[in-house]
């Protein structure tokens, strides 16, 4: 069985919310501080002893289970399983999250008309300010006939 590499799994302690997976669980969470509590849902628990802290994306148990950690640890819990199905199911969740295509680039076309009939690989300077030049000369004068 091959490893697990280190960085894949603080990517996904990182980049998978536990406040999600905790909503997704059914946990109502309220803010107390900088932290959110809720119910643990992994022992009866009557007055919420469950904390997450969404910066540090930990959570832990201050009540009867006195568990805590990461996503990782959270989903062992939840799902009973093991570290490394944890990991997998972690990664699967979070694959349509990484997997988005980046939006496409819309397509802009600044050249004007008049210059694109001959498209020179190497514009020099003179050549711009030449075009740049009849292009004012066009403008002023189309405006100056007034339609
Ligand atoms: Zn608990």
């Amino acid at each position: 069985m091959a490893r697990i590499p280190e960085d894949e799994i603080e990517r996904l302690k990182r980049e998978v919310s536990l406040e999600r997976l905790a909503e997704a669980r059914g946990v109502k969470l309220k803010r107390h501080g900088t932290d959110l509590i809720g119910l643990c849902p992994f022992h009866e628990d009557r007055s919420p002893s469950l904390v997450i802290s969404p910066q540090k994306n930990l959570w832990n148990c201050l009540g009867a289970c006195g568990k805590g950690g990461s996503v990782i640890d959270w989903v062992m819990r939840a799902e009973g399983i093991s570290f490394r199905h944890a990991v997998e199911l972690l990664k699967q969740e979070n694959l349509p999250l990484a997997a988005q295509p980046g939006a496409k680039l819309p397509q802009r076309s600044t050249v004007p008309k008049r210059a694109s009939r001959r498209v020179p690989r190497q514009v020099s300077a003179g050549e711009l300010a030449e075009n740049r030049a009849s292009q004012v000369e066009a403008v002023v004068g189309h405006a100056s006939h007034g339609e």
